[in-house]
């Protein structure tokens, strides 16, 4: 009895830190941060050096923060106020502060919640302990745009608790749930733009799950071209959800279409080819107009006469939009022409865009791009 109360208990505490109301986000992730400068911008900052002596600033006065090995030497106005292992920062409730690399010299931006600095080997590390409120509009505004539809943020929102419903363990050695870049979900901090906050407040608590009760590994890109692709084609595994879905609704859209054009040269040197077989290809180089404009279906192979071409290669070789294009060798040009922008895997963005914009549900657009998936509270096993 005991014991099981104990697993429980375990069970609860973890999934709460995975799944529960508060994120802890690495910040600056792609960049190697030695010094920094923190300004409240709202609300009276409060700080904590070494976990024991408290300090508040003058509401005006900046800190700055410089790693040295692995201490942090705080200064504010280049006044020195000593040397700390763990120095952060927390506002009011509310309390909005503004956070300035100084280097290297990047943008400044705004984040709510606390703030933790530690430093190894002369380098910062910055984690922000941020309310799931704060983190999903911080990652809508990294991972959308302005002037959308309510439904497709909505849609956004619950894929990005999903996500990191999902993947809130990939960053644990590091002592934070999800880092602020591309790896997890691209997260821009504070930003008040209310129709991010309502749609991570009109969604509070809800998730896709498959039906096993399993939080979905929520995925998406840009624009599908007309049709999702399988996961097993872009990388190693399947992504439960993740089928070849036919998506008219993003034809129409900006990311829909591209082409690209190399000379000859170029061409050779990126495939990694000789003369010779550039004679061969393009003796084959009509074969390659098949793929794309003349069918419905991604093909996860081309076949140039004997060559069997993986387009995934090919997009990262030749820095395209998209893996699912044809290539046409007309004299000694190579022109390629594709369809969408992506991986083509998951929820395609600007047709959930264009379904919010027909009055589609948030719940119809996600279960259109992940088949099998439901829109549940997080709390529900889903069994049915
Ligand atoms: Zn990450
Ligand atoms: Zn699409």
């Amino acid at each position: 009895m005991l014991r099981s109360v104990v697993f429980l208990l375990i069970f609860w505490c973890s999934t709460n830190w995975v799944c529960g109301q508060k994120r802890s986000i690495g910040l600056f992730r792609a960049s190697e941060i030695s010094k920094i400068s923190i300004l409240p911008d709202q609300g009276e900052l409060y700080w904590l050096f070494n976990g024991m002596i408290r300090y508040s600033p003058l509401a005006d006065q900046v800190i700055t923060l410089q790693a040295d090995g692995n201490k942090i030497k705080v200064t504010q106005q280049g006044v020195s106020l000593g040397y700390y292992s763990k120095v952060s920062c927390t506002t009011d409730k509310g309390g909005i502060k503004v956070l300035k690399p100084l280097n290297p010299d990047l943008p400044e931006w705004a984040y709510s919640g606390s703030i933790f600095f530690t430093a190894q080997k002369g380098i910062l590390k910055i984690i922000n302990e941020v309310e799931e409120v704060d983190y999903l509009a911080g990652v809508l505004r990294g991972e959308t745009g302005k002037e959308k539809s309510a439904a497709f943020y909505e849609a956004m929102a619950i894929m990005a608790r999903t996500y990191a419903c999902y993947y809130g363990n990939r960053h644990k050695a590091e002592g934070f749930n999800l880092c602020d870049q591309t790896h997890c979900q691209v997260y821009k901090g504070h930003f008040p733009y209310t129709p991010w906050f309502d749609a991570a407040r009109s969604t509070q608590g809800l998730v896709m799950k498959d039906r096993d009760g399993v939080c979905a590994e929520a995925v998406f890109h840009a624009n599908c071209g007309g049709q999702t692709a399988r996961a097993s084609a872009v990388w190693k595994n399947d992504i439960r959800g993740c089928e070849r879905v036919l998506d008219p609704f993003c034809l129409n859209s900006k990311g829909a279409v591209w082409e690209k054009r190399f000379g000859k040269d170029e061409f050779i040197r990126k495939a990694g080819i000789t003369e010779i077989e550039w004679n061969t290809w393009k003796s084959y180089s009509d074969s390659l107009s098949l793929f794309c404009y003349a069918g419905l279906e991604r093909p996860d192979l081309l076949i140039l006469g004997d060559e069997r071409i993986n387009p995934v290669r090919w997009r990262e070789k030749f820095g395209l939009r998209s893996a699912w294009f044809d290539v046409e060798i007309v004299g000694e040009e190579v022109i390629f022409s594709g369809r969408g922008f992506g991986h083509g895997v998951g929820m395609c963005q600007e047709g959930a865009m264009e379904m919010g914009r027909y009055g589609c549900t948030p719940e119809e657009i996600l279960e259109h791009y992940f088949r099998g998936m439901r829109v549940v509270p997080l709390d529900d096993s889903m069994v049915e």
